[in-house]
């Protein structure tokens, strides 16, 4: 018989934390909830907890916690409530956890991603942006650890299903000549420029194929989603950032390829919906049931292709620039897109200049090498500082 794996979800209220649950709940044979997280949302986690019954809550915000254990308490529920980053450090590290899902959006979820590699789990990796900011590090500490790390965000779970076992495309290793990272070009691929000015924050979260935190749905609409992408791939498979090229698909149907040196390409394909990636990961190398439509080819008729616009997505050549840059120069990317796109979503920020902020981030900023996570966190910490002190207001 199939032992149990015990999950624990960190950013359970969000996105890909709710498709965690919808998929693993399907499988309650293979699958038990261990620990759920959220920031601060103590009503909406409550009613997770009151669904899964996990043994622990963890919310980062201390204030909500006694909130959140005294509903828990009405509910008759025994499960633990812990509190802060430093509950979800525990958390992660407990030898009865199997599985961590890693989908705490930005840079938040940097240190729990840390310690659950560390702690050996096996690490399902949603939050890109840890891997961005604090890439050789955090590979450093899977190795360490041995667990296994796999991809959740679609393009790079396709990615690593397109390439041999081991999941690697260093130095051309196994034939690897091209990675083909498809994006849909968000919703503004053919928006007439001058007319970006005066996207709202709801307009630019409608994204076109995928539904998805706010976040990350202003990153996709700016293309910084792509770049951090990119950079992601480039940890994730240690592959030389050269041979990693987008290609905009706005069906969103193929989720990337892989080109090998007998001209074969590799392509994943599926609906844009984020429980097969979810199911891929938990089940693997097994398949299992995500509750994911029929993918039906004829229903689309085409499937597009097309060069990425660099001039009107910058953010994308930006993802580059940083790899040649090396060092800090990812944490400070990271840093000034979050505070930029925190701008915009309180309504200050116009849109089109979420990327002039990240420039001239970088252009203040000189990147350092980095040794230790420390020299991560203080890139991060200076980055936040010159973004916050650029002009986020209303032109
Ligand atoms: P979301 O905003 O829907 O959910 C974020 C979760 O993180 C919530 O549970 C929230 O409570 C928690 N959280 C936020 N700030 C926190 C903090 N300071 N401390 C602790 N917890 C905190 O986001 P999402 O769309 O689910 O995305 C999660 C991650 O997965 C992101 O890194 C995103 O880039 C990545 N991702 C998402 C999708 C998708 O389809 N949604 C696809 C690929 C990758
Ligand atoms: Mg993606």
């Amino acid at each position: 018989m199939r032992r149990i794996e015990q999950l624990a979800i960190l950013g359970a209220t969000g996105s890909i934390g709710r498709s965690t649950l919808d998929v693993a709940a399907r499988h309650p044979d293979r699958f038990r909830i261990f620990a759920l997280t959220a920031n601060s949302q103590a009503r909406e986690l409550a009613r997770l907890c009151i669904e899964h019954r996990p043994r622990y809550a963890v919310i980062a915000d201390a204030e909500s916690a006694s909130a959140l254990a005294t509903r828990l308490r009405d509910a008759g529920l025994d499960t633990k409530v812990l509190a802060g980053e430093r509950g979800l450090m525990e958390v992660v590290s407990m030898p009865e956890v199997d599985v961590v899902m890693a989908a705490i959006v930005g840079s938040a979820g940097l240190r729990s991603t840390l310690a659950a590699a560390q702690a050996g789990k096996k690490i399902l990796l949603a939050n890109k942006e840890a891997l961005v900011m604090a890439g050789p590090i955090l590979m450093a500490a899977v190795r360490a650890g041995g667990g296994p790390l796999l991809p959740i965000d679609s393009e790079h779970n396709a990615i690593f299903q397109c390439l041999p076992p081991g999941g690697t495309a260093r130095d051309g290793g196994a034939g690897v000549r091209r990675i083909l990272l498809t994006g849909s070009g968000g919703p503004f691929r053919t928006r007439k420029l001058s007319d970006l000015d005066a996207v709202t924050p709801d307009e630019a979260c409608a994204h076109p194929t995928w539904s998805m935190g706010r976040k990350i749905s202003v990153d996709s609409a700016t293309m910084m989603n792509k770049a951090l992408e990119v950079i992601e791939a480039r940890w994730l498979f240690d592959a030389a950032p050269e041979t990693i090229e987008v290609v905009i698909h706005p069906q969103s149907v193929v989720h990337s390829m892989v080109e090998y040196s007998d001209g074969s390409v590799i392509a994943q394909l599926g609906n844009p919906d984020m429980r097969t990636p979810i199911a891929q990961a938990l089940a693997y190398p097994d398949r299992i049931e995500a509750g994911v439509a029929p993918l039906d080819l004829v229903d689309f008729g085409a499937l597009t292709f097309e060069r990425p616009d660099f001039e009107r997505f910058r953010a994308l050549g930006l993802a580059y620039e940083v790899l040649r840059a090396g060092g800090t120069a990812q944490a400070i990317f990271n840093a000034a897109n979050e505070i930029a796109v925190e701008a915009f979503l309180a309504g200050g920020l116009p849109f089109s200049r979420i990327t002039d902020v990240i420039e001239a981030t970088l252009e203040a900023i000189p990147p350092r090498p980095v040794d230790e996570l420390e020299d991560v966190l203080e890139a991060d910490r200076l980055a936040r500082a010159a973004a916050r002190a650029l002009d986020l207001r209303p032109a």
